[in-house]
C-alpha cells in the first residue's frame, strides 16, 4: 500500500479518537448529571413516603386518642341513662348516645383505613431503600469512573496530538492537504474501504479498473463522487 495511505489510516484512527475525546467533554458531564439525578429521585422517593408514613401514625395515634375520648363519654352517658327522670332528658340522652356511635363507628373506620395505608408504605419503604442503597451503589461508581474519565481527556488529547504530529510530518504536504479538506469538508472517515465495488462512504459504484488500481495501491485513487480516498481491505472481498 501507498506509504501515505497507510499512515493516513493511522491519522484517521487518531482523528476519531480526538473527536471521541471532544464529544466525551459534552457527554460526560450529562452521563454524570443523569446518575446523580437518579440517586436523587430515587432518595426523594423514599423521602416522601415516609414523610407520608410519619403523617400517617400521627393521625392514626390521634384517631386512638379520640376513640378512647368517645368511648369514655359513651360509657358516662349509659350510666347517666340508669338515672333518667323524665322522657324529654331520655330523648336528649338517646340522641347524644346515638350521635357518641355515629363518631366512634366513622373513627374506626378512619383507623382501619390508615392500619391499612401504614401498612403499604412499610411494605413500599422496605423496597425503595433497597432501591436507594443499590441505585446509589451503581451509580456512585459508574460517577468515579466517568470522572476518571473526564479528567483524563486532558492527557489524552495531549497524547494523540502529539501522535498525530509526528504522523503528520511523515506525510506529503500534497496529501495532507486532500485529507484535511475531506475532513472538515465531509467529517468522519477520509480513507474507506471499497465495499461490494463501491465506495464504502457514499456507495458509487467503481468501475473494473478502478478496483485494480486501488488494489494495487501504489497510488492515492479518490471517489469520484465523493472524493474520499479509497483503500482495498480485508472487508473489500466480502
Ligand atoms: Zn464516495
Amino acid at each position: 500500500m501507498n506509504g501515505d495511505l497507510e499512515l493516513l489510516l493511522k491519522l484517521q484512527n487518531i482523528d476519531y479518537d480526538l473527536g471521541e475525546l471532544e464529544r466525551s467533554k459534552e457527554y460526560i458531564p450529562d452521563m454524570m448529571d443523569n446518575l446523580r439525578r437518579e440517586i436523587d429521585d430515587s432518595r426523594q422517593r423514599l423521602e416522601l413516603t415516609r414523610e407520608g408514613l410519619s403523617k400517617a401514625q400521627l393521625e392514626q395515634k390521634d384517631a386512638e386518642l379520640q376513640l378512647t375520648e368517645r368511648q369514655e363519654r359513651l360509657r358516662k352517658l349509659q350510666e347517666r341513662m340508669m338515672a333518667i327522670k323524665t322522657n324529654k332528658e331520655y330523648d336528649a340522652l338517646v340522641s347524644e348516645i346515638d350521635q357518641v356511635k355515629r363518631e366512634i363507628g366513622t373513627l374506626e373506620n378512619r383507623a382501619m383505613e390508615l392500619m391499612g395505608f401504614i401498612e403499604n408504605h412499610e411494605k413500599e419503604i422496605r423496597g425503595y431503600v433497597e432501591k436507594a442503597e443499590a441505585v446509589a451503589g451503581a451509580n456512585t461508581e459508574q460517577l468515579n469512573s466517568l470522572q476518571q474519565q473526564i479528567d483524563s481527556v486532558g492527557n489524552k488529547v495531549d497524547e494523540k496530538t502529539h501522535e498525530r504530529h509526528s504522523l503528520v510530518s511523515q506525510i506529503s504536504k500534497q496529501t495532507m492537504l486532500v485529507y484535511e479538506r475531506i475532513h472538515r469538508g465531509k467529517g468522519g472517515a477520509v480513507v474507506v474501504s471499497v465495499k461490494k465495488r463501491a465506495c464504502g462512504a457514499c456507495y458509487k459504484a467503481l468501475p473494473p479498473q478502478r478496483i485494480q488500481e486501488i488494489k494495487i495501491g501504489d497510488r492515492i485513487i479518490t471517489c469520484d463522487s465523493c472524493g474520499r480516498m479509497l483503500v482495498w481491505t480485508s472487508e473489500s472481498d466480502a
